[in-house]
């Protein structure tokens, strides 16, 4: 089920006081809007009536798509550094719901989902498009990895990182956003071959796959914060 509350919010440029619904659970094979709305950006976007000013309300909430086999604990991107003490309540979380706590039912839906966090909406993003390219999102940092080796002008920050954005015809569309504004600074696209020698790359990669692959942070974040 998809849970929200109404709660009063203020902009964060001139205070004006708003009522917003702040989502706490998405569940979108129930509300696929909610799945399109994260894709596109709208999802908790917010206007101010006073002075116009556009925003974004940090994600907090637990995301569950059963068709493509996803769950994901979604943070606000302030909580990046808190990554390891949120992984052991987020899988206590899962557990209880789907893992080894639950019924065998439960537990065997459980088996069929991919258990993530994600800190902030462009991370958060590209899990669900990432998905829908069927990219493996273990090999997507390792591409990642590579593409950050290869350049030395690449404009990353403490808030700006490099995510998967499309696939379109010029292969994987990749973006350099500001994780606090969901702003868009550049983007450039990758073939998709240079993906699949990495995917079947075992000997080179093999290493640092299980240790991104390990755990529920499958992020290259991991290993800068
Ligand atoms: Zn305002």
């Amino acid at each position: 089920m998809s849970m929200f509350e109404t709660q009063t919010i203020h902009c964060p440029a001139c205070g004006t006081a708003k009522q917003a619904d702040m989502f706490f659970s998405v569940n979108a094979d129930r509300r696929p809007d909610l799945r399109a709305a994260v894709i596109d950006g709208s999802f908790q976007r917010q206007t101010c009536a006073n002075c116009q000013a556009v925003f974004r309300i940090d994600p907090d909430f637990n995301y569950l798509d059963l068709r493509r086999g996803q769950w994901i604990a979604v943070h606000p991107f302030s909580r990046l550094g808190d990554w390891a003490e949120l992984q052991a309540a987020d899988q206590a979380s899962f557990d209880t719901a789907y893992g080894v706590a639950a019924s065998r039912g439960a537990r065997e839906i459980g088996a069929g989902l991919a258990v993530r966090m994600v800190f902030g909406w462009p991370a958060f993003r590209e899990k669900l498009v990432a998905a829908e390219a069927g990219l493996d999102d273990r090999d997507l940092e390792l591409l990642k990895m590579a593409l950050l080796r290869a350049r030395d002008d690449a404009p990353i920050s403490g808030t700006v990182e490099l995510r998967f954005a499309e696939e379109n015809i010029d292969g994987l569309f990749m973006v350099w956003v500001d994780a606090t504004t969901d702003t868009v600074v550049d983007g450039f696209a990758v073939p998709r071959l240079a993906y699949e020698q990495i995917a079947t790359n075992v000997e080179d990669w093999g290493d640092l796959r299980a240790e991104i692959g390990t755990g529920l942070f499958v992020d290259m974040q991991r290993l800068m914060v």
